[in-house]
């Protein structure tokens, strides 16, 4: 029995038998020269590989829209962009005279350079473009050489797909009867693997390294993608260690799946709205099934993290409106573009930053580029005709910035107005609590806000100095550090004070450890993974506003987060077992 750790990906666990698959990399790329005179034969086998690869990307992209909806289907449409660029073809017939190799080879070789210099890109988005430029590549080669490329459509069984990596056409494409867990080699949480497998609802692990390396195919695994974990040949007891797991989640699933029809609602009788964060529209279906009152949180750029497809007006609206339409009355808050730092495009690169979390993102950027701040408040004030619409902005820092998106938005709701276009005058406009100096003006920052919503991944690695995704500074990443829990205390006093209201959003809405400590601080809502409600929910039913309010009388005179996490964890296990879960 071997046991690896890798990135927890998709939560879920899955015990069965390995597929494995590898890349057809290994195989050899015919390397030859051409004579000069063969040249325009050497361009015409291109041009005709290129169009069967376009014509196959196109039946896959009218599949997965038809299945899966537009946002996966714009996979493909990025990859046709591809084909199509300009500079790329420039590129491969400047190659192609200059080196007189075979077309094969120029674009192995070019493929080879990119994924390189991507590769090495400290930015994880820009790392991930890497299988996109590696995907077209192969297909291309593939046709140039009348070779099958590797097919996850008609893998069979139950089992878990294990791989180097997985391009995103492969994900959508392979078989989700068959395939019920990954584990990959490669990859990271904003890889276009991860997404999916979390809107397919199939555990993951990536970034195992060399798990191809070390498994045969057929062997029994355990991928538990909630702790990080593949378990390789595990022993009897781990197995029905895990069966039992298995059956306690189960178990409890079917417990909280009763709270789904249940109001959010204290002992004594305080209604505490929950609500849900989501990515992509797809998403909806499952925040309805699990009895959220609302969208707190539609991080709107993920509809810009597909390459090369920086969406248009409409591409937004349609998106917003069917979020929208979808949820009825229930309130929707849409995050305005919250580009950059881990998540920004090549489009809208600019020269290096050196500290990317500190620089040109969210209303930075848009107040920068306003002409695709306004293209996206145009789609979104469209869109309120649809449904119960609230507008957030992100990373507001003072009064400054906040007031020159209002100016901004003030702007576009004028054009809209002189050209007639509809919307509704009453949508609510809020920003994002989550850099400390906002939240030390909150008292400044509420007569110019409808609501507050605290980011917590930020607040916390803000007020901390400590990156959130950098690994080795992880233990110093705490949600109870006493500073934290001042900044929160700050923003929700100040909030009451001018009449608004408080949301968080952040992860810490969604730690059932966390919930009392929040309610007991004065949280208004919630907002998180929709999968997380029923467990919050049901914390919120069994305590009263006064026992939430003795909880913080006795840990927030404390100096330490290592005592306030004990004193907070053993209240909760004491009345809730979190710990059995
Ligand atoms: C946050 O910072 O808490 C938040 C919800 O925003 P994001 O995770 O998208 O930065
Ligand atoms: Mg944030």
């Amino acid at each position: 029995m071997r046991e690896l750790t890798g990135i927890q990906a998709s939560p879920g666990i899955f015990i069965g038998r390995c597929y494995l698959s590898l890349e057809e990399e290994d195989y050899s790329i015919p390397h030859y020269s051409i004579m000069e005179k063969d040249l325009s034969l050497e361009l015409g086998r291109f041009h005709s590989a290129k169009t069967l690869a376009e014509n196959e990307l196109t039946e896959l992209r009218n599949k997965a829209k038809l299945e899966m909806g537009s946002e996966h289907a714009a996979i493909f449409d990025s990859h046709i962009l591809m084909l199509n660029d300009v500079d790329l073809l420039e590129q491969i017939e400047r190659n192609l005279r200059h080196s007189l190799k075979n077309v094969e080879w120029i674009l192995f070789q070019l493929e080879q350079s990119l994924v390189k210099k991507l590769g090495d890109s400290q930015d994880s988005y820009l790392a991930e473009r890497a299988s996109d430029i590696k995907d077209v590549s192969r297909r291309l080669i593939a046709h140039l050489l009348k070779r099958e490329r590797r097919c996850l459509t008609s893998i069979q069984g139950h089992v878990v797909l294990v791989a180097r990596n997985l391009l995103p056409s492969e994900t959508i494409g392979m078989n989700r009867q068959a395939v019920h867990a990954i584990a990959l080699d490669a990859g990271g949480k904003t890889s276009h693997t991860a997404i999916l497998a979390r809107a397919f609802h199939i555990p993951a692990v990536l970034g195992l390294q060399e798990i191809t390396k070390s498994i045969r195919n057929g062997e029994t695994l355990i991928v538990d993608g909630d702790s990080g974990k593949v378990i390789v040949d595990p022993d009897p007891e781990t197995l029905e260690k895990y069966r039992l797991l298995i059956e306690r989640k189960a178990h409890h699933e079917r417990e909280l799946g009763s709270f789904c029809t249940l109001p959010s609602v204290t002992l004594d009788g305080q209604v505490v709205p929950l609500k849900a964060n989501i990515e992509i529209p797809q998403e909806v279906e499952d925040v309805i099934s699990r009895g959220t009152d609302g969208i707190g949180l539609y991080r709107s750029e993920f509809i810009y993290l597909q390459p090369d497809s920086v969406p248009t007006e409409e591409e937004q609206f349609l998106a917003y409106s069917a979020v929208l339409k979808a949820m009825g009355n229930l309130p929707v808050t849409i995050r305005t573009l919250d580009l950059g730092g881990d998540k920004m495009i090549p489009e809208f690169e600019s020269a290096d930053e050196k500290n990317p979390l500190l620089g040109w993102r969210a209303v930075r950027f848009c107040l920068d580029r306003q002409e695709i701040f306004k293209n996206q408040l145009r789609a979104l004030l469209r869109s309120s005709m649809h449904g119960n619409l609230r507008i957030m902005f992100p990373m507001i820092s003072g009064v400054e910035e906040l007031d020159r998106c209002h100016a901004v938005l003030e702007e576009v709701r004028l054009e809209l107005r002189e050209k007639g276009i509809p919307f509704k005058r009453e949508v609510s406009v809020g920003i994002m609590i989550e850099i400390p100096s906002a939240a030390m003006t909150t008292d400044i920052l509420a007569h110019k806000a409808d609501f507050f919503s605290i980011g917590t991944n930020d607040l916390i690695q803000y007020s901390l100095a400590v990156d959130r995704g950098n690994e080795k500074i992880a233990y110093l990443y705490q949600p109870f550090h006493p500073g934290v829990l001042r900044l929160i205390k700050m923003t929700i006093d100040n909030a009451h004070a001018a009449g608004i209201q408080v949301s968080m959003c952040g992860e810490m809405a969604g730690d059932p450890y966390a919930t009392v400590v929040l309610l007991g601080l004065g949280l208004d809502e919630f907002s998180m993974s929709a999968a997380s409600v029923p467990e919050v929910k049901r914390i919120i039913r069994s305590v009263t506003r006064k026992d939430a309010e003795d909880l913080i009388q006795s840990i927030m005179s404390m100096g330490s987060y290592v005592d306030i996490e004990a004193a907070v964890h053993s209240w909760m296990d004491e009345r809730f077992q979190l710990d059995k879960r």
